[in-house]
């Protein structure tokens, strides 16, 4: 069997060590030792401050919210995992989809200014698997409209554009780290803030509304990392080099098998990769499913992501034409650090050539 994602495990005497620290301190949850070595460390790799890790991306999303005052209508894409609308409605807050660019996948700006009532207040775009937004023509619609913006950046972990890391678009960008992901600790999430005072405030709210010192006050929840999972995405870091250094090989593999034969994603010119999916666009939806039947009798497990678009689930029945074209036609490949070269040329040998 190949499947789409496979979670990339640490070797156990690594993992060990780390864990061997949570027994000496007998410290598992927190604000721990495990946590904040991590957060330092993801701070460095990602060159950015004001970064805050939660239980999981979806608490993420919410946070970041919350913490910038989201309410009314606020602007989001129809393509994308269904958290990013979820986490919206859970807060109360009311989603309304602007369409996808056909090239690049991410919201199509152009739409986005048209779309603003006065009932928004703010934007939360995707960098749709890994490929940077527009980020400058957002920001000039967001300052001109008075718009906070919150990054969905699951996708986009170490991704840069013009040399520094797309975490530092917008008021907020969330990342996810769920086992599935390029990089995890089992379970988890952060959030990077522009400002450094939006950053307490939201400390205080995902251990129950205390500041720091200890006294409650304010909305709070409970959406704090523990040591375990800290523990594992340290051990993770330490190999993150090596993750995407393969990643990249399998990427660029498929891209020179596969190009002339399927639309790919036009990725920002100004952004990194960071190789965390394949998708190929087949030229319509039956083409998709007749060749999925056939990968999938091989045994290869490729994924439908994002399937279905958004707009046919949730929402006030808005029809986004281009989000639910691609997500009709778009096939995610097999991507993981573990895959072999062979694997990936058997699955490209599925997608080009027919077999009876
Ligand atoms: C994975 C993902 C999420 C949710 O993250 P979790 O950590 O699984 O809660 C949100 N948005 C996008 C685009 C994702 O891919």
């Amino acid at each position: 069997m190949i499947l789409t994602g496979k979670p990339y495990l640490p070797e156990r005497k690594k993992l060990e060590t780390y864990i061997d620290r949570i027994y000496d301190q007998c410290w598992l949850t927190n604000d721990g030792f495990l946590l904040r070595e991590l957060t330092d460390r993801l701070s460095s790799y990602f060159g950015v401050s004001n970064i805050l890790l939660v239980t999981n991306g979806t608490f993420a999303l919410q946070i970041a919210y919350r913490a910038l005052g989201l309410d009314g209508t606020v602007l989001t894409s129809p393509f994308s995992f269904a958290a990013t609308t979820t986490s919206l409605e859970w807060e109360g807050i009311h989603p309304k989809y602007v369409d996808i660019d056909s090239e690049t996948f991410c919201m199509d700006t152009r739409l986005l200014e048209k779309a603003i009532d006065s009932e928004t207040t703010g934007a939360v775009p995707v960098h749709v698997y890994g490929n940077p937004c527009d980020i400058e023509g957002i920001q000039a619609i967001a300052e001109k409209n008075r718009l906070k913006v919150v990054y969905d950046a699951a996708h986009a972990f170490g991704v840069r554009i013009d040399d520094r890391s797309i975490l530092c678009a917008g008021d907020a960008s969330v990342l996810s780290f769920h086992a599935t992901k390029l990089y995890h600790t089992i379970e988890g999430g952060a959030i990077v803030f522009r400002d450094a005072q939006v950053l307490e405030r939201a400390k205080g709210m995902i251990n129950f509304g205390m500041n720091s010192e200890k006294n409650l006050g304010g909305p709070g929840t409970n959406a704090k990392m523990n040591e375990f999972q800290a523990a594992m995405g340290l051990a993770v870091l330490d190999d993150i080099d090596l993750i995407m250094e393969r990643r990249s090989e399998i990427w660029h593999r498929y891209e020179s098998r596969l190009k002339d034969s399927f639309q790919l994603q036009r990725r920002n010119p100004n952004g990194t990769n960071n190789y965390a999916y394949f998708p190929v666009v087949f030229q319509d939806e039956e083409a998709l499913l007749s060749t999925d039947k056939k990968l999938t009798s091989h045994g290869v497990i490729s994924r439908r992501y994002f399937h279905p678009s958004l707009d046919t689930v949730y929402g006030d029945n808005q029809i986004m034409p281009v989000s639910r074209s691609i997500a009709g036609r778009v096939l995610c490949l097999p991507v993981y650090a573990d895959l072999t070269d062979g694997q990936v040329e058997v699955v490209c040998d599925l997608l080009l050539f027919s077999d009876d």
